[in-house]
């Protein structure tokens, strides 16, 4: 992409509304515009990023053999008159009335339409198991709507629901997202730590949210120090065996991690006194397994190897997909702007021409991000008019991990300068280097 035909709205200001960093970079960064209370477009830049974090979802929930769909955002309010849940959800449910007087409502999660889409189609233990997903715009009214992205009244979740003949399974289906989201959050350059959490109003009886420390996080949280130092890494992990699976849940869950919600300060200070940690925590992600709580209130059955008729038994696994853009630019940014981590970031590498117009500087350019292309990387050049210092500004504050810089001075000796967002660390090098550098 060329700059000078990008749509890239940066501001120059600090933006007076945002309380928290990660808004704030993200409205100067212009990847987001408010246009009402909680409800945002999504700009260019951010658009991009919010695409890359689902396609990570997708990529990991498809290694653990779940099957995406796609329900639609708005719902029949009948539905969730069968659950019981129409009256109990409250103020957070907006609710609307179609021309014919009919009460629907804008979908602020998708148990009901689930389970309603399992009982019209199976029937029996042999399609099982079953994970259905999909990654959609839900809608809360929350009280509160603030720090931009991530505490939004329409944003945008992965939704999994799992479909098991019993209990045994259901749990299998439990750890297996359990493992598939500490990829899906490795991947995104973050460590989110699987904490026991309070069940509330879904109801269930395990339950897990994944958080990220930061200290503006909305969450307290209590743990081990030894716990932010586990990484799944590249291990290859079969999903399908229950015990392999059920293993990893156990290093990852073991030692203390809990929210204010769960907390024991008596298993807490069973923790050696120097790894005690109390923080704060952003919740990017929660599994529940809750059994029978839906299937059997709208009749989602499954006849069984012996031939009964029983509940199915279920359970659901949010990821907070949007609000995964203000977790990771928490975790990870400077006084100077947002530093993506590789597997998230709108562009492989920013091209900053020192000075356009001159005939090498510009060749050059067009050559580095022809080659970027070439070699499947996507480069943001800044073929702008503009001050080198400015340039600099722009591309700190966006937060491409790369930047080349290209001047008439490094093409009289061969060279352009390769520079890493993270460390600041600036090479030179052949443009030929740069790009086997960053492929
Ligand atoms: P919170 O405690 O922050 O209100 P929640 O527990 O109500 O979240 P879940 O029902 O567990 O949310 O939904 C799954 C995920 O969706 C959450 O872990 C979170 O990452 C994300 N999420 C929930 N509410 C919002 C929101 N208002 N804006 C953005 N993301 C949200
Ligand atoms: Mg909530
Ligand atoms: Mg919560
Ligand atoms: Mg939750």
């Amino acid at each position: 992409m060329r700059l000078s035909r990008y749509f890239l709205p940066v501001l120059k200001e600090n933006p007076a509304e945002a309380q928290i960093v990660s808004h704030r970079l993200m409205l100067r960064a212009g990847m987001i515009k408010q246009q009402t209370a909680g409800i945002y477009s999504w700009l260019p830049l951010g658009f991009k990023v919010l695409k890359r974090i689902e396609q990570i979802v997708h990529e990991e929930q498809e290694r653990a053999g779940h099957i995406a769909l796609l329900m639609p955002t708005l719902q029949p309010a009948d539905l969730w008159r069968e659950s019981g849940r129409y009256e109990d959800y409250g103020q957070e449910m907006l609710r609307i009335k179609d021309r014919h007087g009919r009460d629907m409502l804008y979908g602020p999660t998708n148990e009901e339409m689930i389970t309603d889409i399992f009982r019209s189609h199976v029937g029996s233990y042999k399609d099982l198991p079953l994970t259905l997903y999909h990654v959609q715009w839900k809608f809360r009214d929350e009280v509160r709507p603030r720090f931009g992205v991530m505490r939004g009244r329409e944003f945008y979740m992965k939704d999994g629901y799992t479909f098991d003949v019993d209990k045994a399974s259901a749990l299998h289906a439990y750890n297996r997202h359990m493992v598939a989201y500490l990829r899906t959050y490795e991947r995104m350059g973050l460590t989110a730590i699987p904490m026991r959490a309070d069940s509330g109003p879904i109801g269930g009886d395990d339950t897990h949210e994944f958080l990220v420390l930061a200290e503006t996080g909305e969450s307290e949280v209590f743990y081990d120090q030894a716990v932010t130092e586990l990484t799944l890494g590249e291990r290859a992990v079969d999903f399908d065996n229950r015990d392999e699976v059920a293993a990893i849940c156990d290093e990852f869950t073991t030692l203390y991690a809990r929210t204010d919600e769960t907390h024991d300060e008596a298993l807490f200070n069973a923790v050696p006194e120097d790894r005690r940690r109390v923080g704060r925590g952003i919740e990017v992600g929660q599994i529940f397994y809750f059994g029978t709580k839906y299937s059997e209130a709208m009749g989602a059955t499954v006849v069984t190897q012996d031939g009964n008729r029983v509940p199915v038994e279920m359970g659901s696994h949010g990821i907070g997909v949007s609000r995964l853009l203000g977790a990771i630019i928490e975790a990870s940014h400077d006084d100077k702007g947002i530093i993506w981590p590789e597997g998230v970031t709108p562009f492989h590498a920013g091209i900053v021409n020192l000075k356009q117009g001159d005939a090498e500087a510009d060749a050059a350019c067009e050559s580095l991000y022809k080659a970027l292309a070439g070699a499947g990387l996507e480069a943001l050049y800044d073929d702008r008019s503009e001050r080198a210092g400015a340039k600099f500004a722009t591309m700190d504050l966006i937060g491409l991990p790369w930047r080349i810089t290209v001047g008439p001075r490094g093409l009289a000796k061969g060279v352009v300068e390769l520079t890493s967002r993270r460390s600041g660390e600036s090479v030179e090098m052949s443009p030929e280097a740069a790009v086997a550098r960053l492929v």
